[in-house]
């Protein structure tokens, strides 16, 4: 429809979640306005993302080293882990103040639907920590959803023979959304008040 270089670009934005064909054309034909250097600028922020930052590699936090500065801190409780779905709960969990231990990113959750099972997820590495660093708890903090309570009850069973507490965060965070829907109260309460899984 458009010239092929205009054309490309609104390809790969319209691939970007939330992105639909008609915001894809409307940021292309932004791009072909502004200045040479901004849309440089951009284009240098993604390919120094993609090639500086990487996953750590015990909890698969986004990081820029081996390992990410929350495995590396030691003031954290190495006993203690909150499972999450995504890198960004991270942040989530962090603003409420009320966790001291470390994360463990499981990349997504249990979804029948759409195909996803215990084996695409980093469930494996993380029975490993379980057992190679002596966990003595774990806050499974999936997202309050259908999707998030079935992964949450799958690690439970998985788990709990290993020896260790399981906890869930308590309810009252927002049914069916994102963790991050919750704000840092409400969070921290719920993590406060975890309960046996
Ligand atoms: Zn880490």
């Amino acid at each position: 429809m458009f010239e092929a270089p205009v054309q490309r670009l609104i390809d790969e934005l319209a691939r970007l979640p939330g992105i639909g064909r008609k915001s894809a054309q409307r940021l292309a034909f932004h791009l072909l306005n502004v200045e040479q250097e901004d849309a440089r600028r951009l284009a240098d922020a993604i390919v120094e993302m993609r090639n500086e930052v990487r996953l750590c590699t015990r909890c698969f936090n986004i990081t820029n080293a081996e390992e990410c500065s929350i495995c590396q801190d030691l003031r954290r409780d190495p006993k203690l882990v909150c499972v999450v779905e995504r890198a960004q709960d991270i942040v989530v969990v962090e603003r409420s103040q009320e966790f001291n231990g470390r994360y463990h990113v499981l990349g997504g959750s249990i979804s029948p639907i759409e195909g996803v099972g215990p084996d695409q997820l980093n469930i494996r590495e993380l029975i490993a920590r379980v057992e190679h660093e002596e966990l003595e708890e774990v806050i499974v903090a999936t997202n309050p959803t259908v999707e998030g309570d079935t992964t949450a009850l799958y690690l439970a069973r998985i788990l709990k023979p290993l020896g260790l507490r399981v906890t869930r965060l308590a309810s009252g965070l927002p049914v069916g959304g994102d963790l991050d829907y919750a704000d840092e109260l409400t969070l921290g309460r719920a993590l406060a008040g975890r309960r046996e899984l």
